[in-house]
């Protein structure tokens, strides 16, 4: 399940989508929210689904959790990233460097590129100049925009155009629709399911890679001016409380 476009809107909900997921929960079903959405932590954005009524326990899987999985233990890492991206990274790298720190870009292993609202032309210097200097380059996602309340807005993908156009060199891409968000979320589902998204360039190609049925829903950034879309679809509505309906036609039997 999609977040950004689907559940809400910037800090706006959508219209019933809480209310027809708390329902499915409340049938037994497992939902997974998967977000390449970096900067705030998966804490944070678990606590803000129970705040929009659904119940706690929530499972939140983010785009950073897809890059923490690339980093070795060993690695001494440069992020360019928001705190969401930081954490986890923190978690699992030997050392965390902010961008910020021009210094601290010598000898670093790996920069990890998230949306960072913060990012200003010192940030990108210091970050293409360590993957100039060898340093592995992973990206949270390249989503090009994500949509808020007054529109779309610049997305990581903007930034990390931004460190690869200096650099000379193309990341390694976690988030969806990648293949490390592929392998972290086959792990945690391993009955299969369908994939509830707003984008049919990161949502649709992530069920496509999976191999799982994907419903998209117009809540978000896909109008219906845009239809048909390029990837296959289950089914299209135009929110998910309309689309949860529809669910039990495509889920897999026993989940
Ligand atoms: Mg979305």
């Amino acid at each position: 399940m999609d977040l950004d476009g689907v559940v809400w809107l910037g800090h706006q909900p959508v219209p019933g989508s809480a209310d027809a997921l708390a329902d499915r929960v409340a049938l037994g079903e497992r939902v997974v929210f998967c977000t390449n959405n970096s900067s705030e932590r998966g804490v944070d954005k678990a606590a803000t689904l129970v705040d929009h009524g659904l119940a706690p326990g929530v499972e939140v899987v983010t785009s950073a959790d897809a890059v923490a999985r690339l980093v070795d233990p060993s690695w001494r890492v440069l992020c360019l990233g928001g705190i969401g991206l930081r954490e986890v990274l923190a978690e699992v790298a030997a050392e965390v460097v902010d961008a910020s720190d021009g210094p601290g870009s010598v000898g670093v292993d790996a920069v990890v590129v998230g949306l960072a609202r913060e990012v200003d032309y010192a940030r990108i210097d210091h970050a293409a100049r360590a993957v100039r200097d060898g340093a592995v380059f992973l990206a949270s996602n390249d989503d090009a925009t994500f949509p808020a309340d007054d529109g779309l807005h610049p997305g990581c993908g903007a930034i990390v155009a931004a460190v690869r156009t200096a650099a000379g060199v193309d990341p390694v891409v976690a988030g969806k629709p990648h293949r490390p968000m592929a392998d972290l979320l086959r792990e945690r589902l391993p009955g299969g399911g369908v994939v509830v998204g707003d984008r049919p360039d990161t949502d649709g190609r992530l069920a496509a890679a999976l191999g799982w049925p994907f419903v998209l829903v117009l809540s978000g950034v896909t109008r219906p001016d845009d239809l048909p879309v390029d990837v296959p679809t289950a089914c299209v509505a135009p929110d998910l409380a309309t689309a949860v309906a529809a669910l039990d036609d495509w889920l897999p039997r026993g989940s």
